[in-house]
């Protein structure tokens, strides 16, 4: 059955959950307690999930009260502490840990049309042959995106990539579905500017976005994204004392990648030093002392989150330009399908 979890007039009426499966398994498993991670944008319908799941199930619900920002970010303390983890809104990512046998991931699937935004956005694209990529959220929605460009006589091409579950599905860190298909253009269907960004700056391609929510379509222009990470590597170019972090998300730890930045840092002469944890907050930056950080985590704590932080937080890429290791035209920091 498919359900609409929340009724109360919010955004949460954006989505569709079907649960069912995961009610099956906690049923079957003979689960008592049942661990539940929900992003940050669904949290508040927290109350009405943890009744539905008690109601459905005898099961004891526990809450992960973190943040959770994607699929890569398995509460494994919580895995410790139930007998199986609801993770809500994010497709399957992670393998390989037994703890993470014990996930099932619900998908939030968005009611929202797309017809408005793609046919808005076919009077902007250039070209009869182009890449369409979106994310989980509207993924179910790719069939009707395709028929719909091609009522308009041009060709919509969906590839897989590696680290998502789904052809033509992207992450903010991983945009290999969209460099798997041979075009000079993009369409990107979803919600928000980071992704469609992501896919100019990891294409180096012309993108249109169409927003089904708003109904928005826009041309997306990678110029100011691209002038502010400059402006940062210049800015660190100062610096002596470099913090390089490293997340311990299951999905964004990137130590191997860390040790190669911290002996790049150090051949230079820098003052380096190996920063492990969960959260990456300004106060952490602040209390280390450094004059600026490279972030092995997910990349949109550079990328999105500059602004918050006191020094200049660079890519692992963009380390690589500030040393003079790396020339030519910007590259975009993606996390590989698995990057532990
Ligand atoms: Fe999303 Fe960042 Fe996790 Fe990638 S690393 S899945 S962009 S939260």
């Amino acid at each position: 059955m498919v359900r609409a979890p929340l009724t109360n007039g919010s955004r949460f009426e954006l989505f569709n959950l079907d649960l069912d499966p995961a009610f099956d398994l906690i049923k079957r498993s003979g689960a008592k307690v049942v661990g539940v991670q929900v992003p940050e944008g669904l949290k508040r319908m927290a109350s009405d999930l943890a009744r539905d799941i008690q109601e459905e199930t005898c099961a004891e619900v526990i809450f992960s009260g973190d943040p959770c920002y994607g699929a890569c970010d398995v509460d494994l303390d919580l895995c410790r502490a139930a007998d199986l983890v609801i993770h809500v809104g994010h497709s399957e990512m992670l393998e390989g840990d037994p703890l993470h046998d014990k996930v099932v991931y619900v998908e939030a699937r968005m009611r929202a049309d797309v017809r408005e935004a793609v046919e808005g956005a076919a009077e902007l694209l250039k070209t009869s042959r182009v890449g369409v990529v979106t994310t989980v959220q509207h993924i179910h929605k790719l069939p009707e995106v395709l028929e719909l460009l091609g009522g308009r006589g041009i060709e919509g091409i969906v590839r897989p990539g590696g680290r998502t579950r789904y052809p033509g599905q992207v992450l903010g860190c991983n945009y290999e579905a969209a460099r798997n298909a041979d075009v000079d253009e993009y369409l990107f269907v979803g919600t928000g500017q980071f992704h469609p960004l992501g896919v100019a700056l990891a294409t180096g391609k012309r993108v249109v976005a169409a927003d089904p929510v708003t109904g928005n379509v826009s041309v997306i222009d990678a110029a100011p994204m691209l002038r502010r990470r400059y402006g940062a590597i210049a800015r660190a170019g100062d610096a002596e004392r470099i913090a390089v972090i490293v997340s311990k998300k299951p999905g964004q730890r990137r130590m191997e990648l860390a040790r190669r930045m911290m002996s790049l840092g150090e051949e230079q002469g820098k003052r380096m030093i190996l920063v492990y944890l969960d959260r990456m907050e300004p106060d952490a930056l602040v209390n280390l002392g450094v004059d600026a950080a490279v972030s092995t985590a997910c990349p949109r704590i550079a990328l999105d989150d500059q602004a918050k932080y006191p020094v200049p937080v660079l890519t692992p890429p963009e380390f690589e330009v500030l040393l003079g290791r790396r020339k030519g035209e910007y590259l975009f920091d993606e996390i590989e399908q698995m990057p532990i």
